[in-house]
């Protein structure tokens, strides 16, 4: 069986496993990442995509809270390219206790959050499709992050600096000699290869599977699996993050990101045998949906896109209900000391804005045990794309000849790399999709550099399919670009394309009604009436045989 031998081994290619990846490269020290689907594709892409200003956790959660706003300010400056800094407000609606708005002020006040009050005719300035009937109002430094292009980026610079990665494969068994870890049992599920890493240290960053990793290597760790629903709504309706001025609840923030913006969330325990099998009900969506409606009326009136969940990575505490009294804190464990077990390293609970401190705490612990004295660097060097060499006016400028929409948006997912992307020639700039303005450069890039393996992976490096037609139009062109790069055959190009088209679908199932359905309909007809796509698919299996 073929061997690897490396230093580190990181299980996860989350934000938090990719993070980890990084620090160990920029410490010079050997890694390997294993993940077994694509980079963000666990709760790390399935989330609000809220940079907190730590004020949601202020009142209950002090140590979150102050988490929250270092690495808010920290992350503003090194992942500039992955964040827009919004701003948020709390706002107090007629339903929701007055009193809560000042202790939120105090508690803000304590962990140092920049908190400031706001008049209601100043919030609604700010954010004209508010509830005019709101009571109150409080300005947060709040912002949005894109938890798609901050793992890509990180992953890019572990590369950059030696790192390997292997997506879609699993880790099938923890390797021990000993009472010590020395590696791990992977499995490609493209190639349906087996092989085996070899390093000193492992690092089980896979978040809500941690629990199962752990029970690879006979450790008991219980995870505590609460499961939140999002909706998308189709357009951008606001501009800055908005949060209901209450103890967290259901429904209370609404996060503007890209072309869309989003309503979260809920918080319901799940059994964790259930953590893959992420559907969202209709009594979820109702609820969001009316509870959005409170804060912006709008909302009722704008076409919902799609819904989708995903499950907290929080650490088992007994007694909580549905887990929103569970602290997000971050928790490291060093299975040496706890189970008498060398080698392995867990870390897991945090939020998505957190992962670079949790990659920190992980990666100290394990040079460590490495004896590597080198320290972190990753809360002062930029990340690709967020150097800031030069204004993105002037990258315009530079790109005469090419639309300013493109340049812009191929700027604002790549920042500073988009002079890698873009080239003056035609065909590099053609638009593949229109919804997102996603170019063919743009998708070569992404197939070239950023790990992409099928339609599914190009869809969270590029927002290619995230858009209101949902795939409908720019899919099929994705997938002709795998065939010309000659990275896929046609008959695999089209297996991906149904791939694809599924996995979308599973995302507008909950929500088919009004133009969501006539949409599906219309995708439908053009895939299975026009190209005949499933029939394809039967050729293909036919000639499998
Ligand atoms: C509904 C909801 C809303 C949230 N909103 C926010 C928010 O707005 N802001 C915020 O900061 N945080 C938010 N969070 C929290 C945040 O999303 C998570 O804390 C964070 O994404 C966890 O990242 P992770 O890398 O630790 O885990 P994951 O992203 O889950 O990564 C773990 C990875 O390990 C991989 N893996 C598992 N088993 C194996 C194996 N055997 N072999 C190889 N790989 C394996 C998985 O495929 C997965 O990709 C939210 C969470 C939820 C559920």
């Amino acid at each position: 069986m073929k061997r690897i031998d490396t230093e580190a081994i990181v299980i996860g290619g989350g934000a938090t496993g990719c993070g980890i990846l990084r620090d160990l490269a920029l410490r010079g020290i050997k890694a390997v990442l294993i993940e077994k689907n694509d980079i963000a594709s666990g709760t790390t892409g399935r989330n609000h995509g809220l940079l907190h200003s730590g004020a949601r956790y202020a009142v209950n959660d002090l140590e979150s809270a102050q988490e929250c706003i270092a690495e808010n300010r920290i992350l503003k400056k090194i992942a500039r390219h992955c964040i827009e800094d919004t701003g948020g407000l709390f706002v107090t609606l007629p339903d929701d206790d007055p009193g809560y708005h000042r202790k939120l002020m105090e508690h803000c006040k304590y962990a140092g959050i920049p908190c400031e009050e706001l008049s209601v005719g100043k919030a609604l300035k700010i954010e004209p499709n508010l509830n005019p009937n709101a009571l109150s109002a409080l300005r947060v430094p709040d912002g949005t992050i894109d938890p798609f292009r901050l793992a890509a980026a990180n992953i890019l610079d572990a590369q950059e600096h030696g790192a390997k990665v292997h997506t879609h494969t699993f880790v099938t068994a923890i390797i021990q000699e000993g009472g010590t870890a020395t590696g791990v049992h992977c499995h490609d599920t493209r190639t349906r290869e087996d092989f085996e890493i070899f390093g000193r240290i492992i690092i089980n960053a896979s978040g809500v599977w941690g629990q199962r990793i752990c029970a690879l290597a006979g450790i008991e760790l219980r995870m505590f699996p609460s499961k939140g629903a999002m909706v998308i709504i189709d357009y951008r309706l606001n501009s800055v993050v908005v949060n209901r001025c209450r103890i967290p609840s259901d429904g209370d923030i609404i996060v503007p990101g890209d072309t869309v913006s989003l309503i979260g969330t809920t918080s319901k325990r799940i059994e964790y045998s259930q953590i893959e099998e992420l559907n969202v009900d209709d009594g979820e969506i109702e609820v969001l949906l009316a509870d959005g409606e409170k804060l912006i009326p709008n909302l009722s009136r704008t076409r919902v896109l799609r819904a989708y969940s995903g499950v907290r990575p929080l650490i088992d505490v007994s007694g909580d209900v549905d887990g929103r009294t569970i602290s997000r804190g971050i928790v490291l464990i060093d299975h040496a000391a706890r189970d008498g077990v060398e080698g392995l390293v867990t870390i897991a609970g945090g939020k998505l804005m957190t992962y670079r401190l949790m990659a920190q705490m992980a990666v100290d612990l394990a040079c460590k045990k490495l004896d590597v004295s080198r320290k972190c660097s990753t809360h002062r060097e930029p990340l690709p794309g967020s150097e800031l060499t030069m204004l993105p006016s002037k990258h315009i400028k530079y790109f005469t000849g090419i639309p300013q929409s493109v340049v812009g948006s191929t700027l604002y997912r790549h920042g500073e790399r988009v002079r890698q992307i873009l080239s003056l020639s035609k065909h590099n700039y053609a638009l593949i999709c229109e919804c997102e303005m996603v170019c063919e450069g743009e998708v070569e890039y992404a197939i070239r550099n950023l790990n992409v393996k099928d339609l599914v992976d190009l869809r969270r490096r590029t927002r290619i399919g995230m858009g209101p037609c949902q795939g409908e139009l720019c899919s099929y062109r994705a997938a002709g670009l795998f065939t010309r790069l000659k990275v896929a055959t046609s008959d695999e190009s089209n297996g991906m394309l149904i791939d694809f088209l599924e996995e979308r679908w599973k995302g507008m199932k909950p929500i088919l009604w009004g133009d969501g359905l006539r949409e599906a309909e219309f995708t439908y007809w053009i895939y299975q009436g026009l190209f005949g796509l499933g029939d394809v698919a039967m050729r293909g299996e036919e000639g499998d045989k």
